[in-house]
């Protein structure tokens, strides 16, 4: 088989692990973080929680493990769910300022009072290693230097990884419209040379469209959006949903154990996209720290 053209499968899709390409690519930043520290640029990421939301607590800590587990320094700012827009306006700008820091990552939602784009928008476009500011979109619409938003580069680093780098040729069809996922996903498998079909809530036949892909990307957030009637035999299938089954036990947006029969290869939840994500959110401050090396010679 050739790595830019999964066959069709006849038995079971190949799964692409995100847990093992996770570990590779940590490695390869670890590695190089070891040699710009020792040139004195340890890249630094501060992480900023406002607020108790459980989930955003745990994704925090797992950030901040991964910078400690690559040799970043990194900072954990924890603010009660009072804090004023002003106060957290501030304090962006205080590492902004910060020399020690080479990425800012505001974990979102942040609570109602405070408005997220106004936050993101005030992270410098230098530091913006979420790729959620409107610089780090506009870099990437016109093919310019910026970050990548973490979750669709993660998904582009999986079809890498199987040898789908240029996507000359194929078709692609991302489920979801978001501007952290879908938009930004449609532009990286475009500049990837795919051919893009974007769908949406507002989509007539979404089978239709999935049935010509060679690649699905679903970011929805529901159960079950992409059934196996709904994939052509041996296409590559990207889950970035996070759902609950009625369980309670993470789930992704397809429905695994049916589309896995069809598809050649398809991520699992969890274990694809989400170990991704945040190694990307390293991999771009790696970048930030890189920049700004190659800037001071
Ligand atoms: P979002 O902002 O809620 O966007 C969901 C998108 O899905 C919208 O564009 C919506 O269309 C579309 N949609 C809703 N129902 C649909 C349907 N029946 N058919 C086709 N499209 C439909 O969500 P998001 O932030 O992009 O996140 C999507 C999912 O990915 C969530 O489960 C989220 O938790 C997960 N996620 C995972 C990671 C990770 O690291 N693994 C990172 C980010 C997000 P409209 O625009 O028309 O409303």
């Amino acid at each position: 088989m050739t790595p830019s053209a999964p066959a069709p499968s006849t038995t079971s899709a190949q799964l692409i692990d995100g847990n093992a390409l996770s570990k590779q690519v940590r490695a390869q930043v670890a590695e190089r973080t070891a040699e710009l520290s020792a040139k004195g640029f340890k890249p630094g990421l501060a992480v900023v929680l406002v607020g108790d939301n459980p989930a955003s607590q745990v994704y925090v800590r797992n950030k901040v493990k991964a910078c400690e587990d690559v040799g970043f320094h990194s900072v954990l700012e924890k603010y009660d769910a009072s804090m004023t827009e002003a106060e957290l306006l501030a304090r962006v700008e205080a590492l902004n300022n910060d020399p020690s820091i080479h990425g800012i990552l505001v974990q979102l939602p942040l609570p109602k009072h405070i408005d997220d784009h106004k936050v993101i928008e005030a992270i410098s476009p230098l530091k913006d290693v979420d790729g959620f500011h409107i610089a780090s979109a506009g870099a990437l619409m016109v093919g310019e230097v910026g970050f990548k938003a973490c979750t669709p580069y993660g998904c582009m680093k999986m079809l890498e990884s199987i040898g789908m780098k240029d996507l000359r040729g194929k078709h692609a069809v991302v489920i979801g419209r978001s501007n952290i996922v879908g938009k930004p996903m449609a532009m990286m498998l475009l500049a990837a040379n795919a051919t893009v079909t974007v769908t949406h809530s507002g989509t007539a036949d979404l089978g239709a469209m999935t049935r010509q892909a060679d690649i699905v990307v679903a970011a929805v957030g529901k159960r079950n959006v992409l059934t196996a009637d709904m994939v052509k035999p041996g296409a590559v299938v990207i889950d970035v949903g996070m759902n609950r089954n009625d369980e309670g036990k993470l789930c992704g947006d397809v429905d695994f154990d049916g589309v896995k029969q069809v598809a050649g290869y398809i991520t699992p939840v969890p274990g694809g996209v989400g170990p991704m994500t945040i190694t990307m959110l390293l991999v771009n401050t790696l970048e930030a720290v890189e920049r700004l090396a190659t800037q001071q010679g």
